[in-house]
């Protein structure tokens, strides 16, 4: 899809909700109903603080929030599990402002695991607070947690198991949505100051302790005012090898490259041919808006100034779904 641009101090944010979409040969009428409409209430929940002056990492936090609070979704209530039938949740946040950042991985009790990451480069000193540690911190700043039941999808569950037998019987699993997902925003505020955030519970029957690109700032999660906020969804060990989000920054700040022009040479001509499946979202200070993916279809979504909730999941134009 070509870049939109936001004018002078009009806002701009796009949100995903993961590259692993339900293949189109097994999505019903109701359930992309319900992913459209996930996906309006995450751009709508951002949408509210931006109008209101607020700032870009205000506005991805809360749209991250609402896409952790939604089942679909593989971040927060509705996390995949790793082999051991655990969920594992990683997360990241970044200040285009100053660079700041604060990620956690590995854990599973905060309600928002995006608010771990908040907390963390809020309250820390540090970037990346992983595991049991990580979760201490967390009780320490009185977030909110849940239990193992809250977090539960059947859905997820099922997933696990045929991953699980396919994987003993030796057959490759083609459906994209059985193995990831994962959810992110990317905002430019009036001021014209950027921020990501990125939540995931990572890849279906992931090995005990693996961690993704999403915690990882350079590779999933990414926001320097000079350059743009990143956020990606895809295979973690190609877009952590590739640097992925860093990569689209610098292809802007060293070679002169437009938000477009970096985001597509990044994910279709670099993490493509090295089996990187997946995509990324993007915007830049001049708010021009990215959202390339390389496989069959990205949940994904931007609202502007005059308020349009545009949702997409396959390779097509966004709609605003409600009046379609
Ligand atoms: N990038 C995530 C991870 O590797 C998964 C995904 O977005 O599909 O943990």
């Amino acid at each position: 899809m070509p870049s939109t641009t936001t004018p002078g101090n009009d806002f701009a944010l796009a949100i995903h909700g993961g590259a692993g979409t339900i293949l189109r040969s097994k999505m019903t009428p109701e359930r992309e109903a319900a992913y459209h409409t996930g996906l309006r209430r995450a751009l709508d929940a951002g949408r509210v603080v931006l109008a209101d002056n607020g700032s870009a990492l205000d506005a991805a936090t809360a749209a991250v929030m609402a896409l952790e609070d939604e089942p679909l979704f593989n971040a927060g209530r509705g996390a995949v599990y790793t082999s051991a039938g655990k969920q594992e949740m990683d997360a990241a946040v970044m200040d285009g402002r100053d660079r700041s950042a604060g990620a956690i991985a590995g854990i599973c009790g905060p309600r928002n695991p995006i608010l771990a990451a908040r907390a963390v480069m809020e309250h820390s000193g540090h970037v990346l607070l992983i595991g049991e540690s990580a979760l201490e911190f967390c009780r320490q700043q009185g977030l909110a947690f849940e239990e193992a039941t809250y977090f539960f999808t059947e859905q997820r569950w099922q997933a696990l198991q045929e991953t699980l037998a396919m994987r003993q019987s030796g057959a490759v699993d083609q459906d994209e949505s059985r193995k990831h997902g994962t959810v992110g925003a990317v905002a430019r505020d009036r001021h014209g100051n950027l921020a990501a955030a990125t939540s995931t519970g990572g890849m279906t029957a992931k090995a005990p302790g693996r961690v993704g690109d999403s915690p990882m700032i350079g590779a999933g999660t990414w926001a320097d005012n000079e350059t743009c906020a990143v956020s990606a969804t895809g295979h973690g060990e190609i877009f952590i090898r590739y640097a992925a989000a860093h990569e689209i920054a610098s292809r802007m700040r060293y070679a002169g490259q437009t938000l477009d022009q970096a985001s597509r040479a990044v994910v279709i001509d670099m993490l493509a041919p090295a089996g990187g499946s997946g995509g990324i979202i993007a915007v830049d200070r001049a708010g021009n808006v990215s959202l390339p993916f390389n496989c069959s279809g990205m949940y994904r979504g931007i609202v502007r100034q005059d308020g349009r909730l545009l949702t997409g999941i396959y390779d097509e134009p966004l709609v605003d779904f409600h009046k379609a």
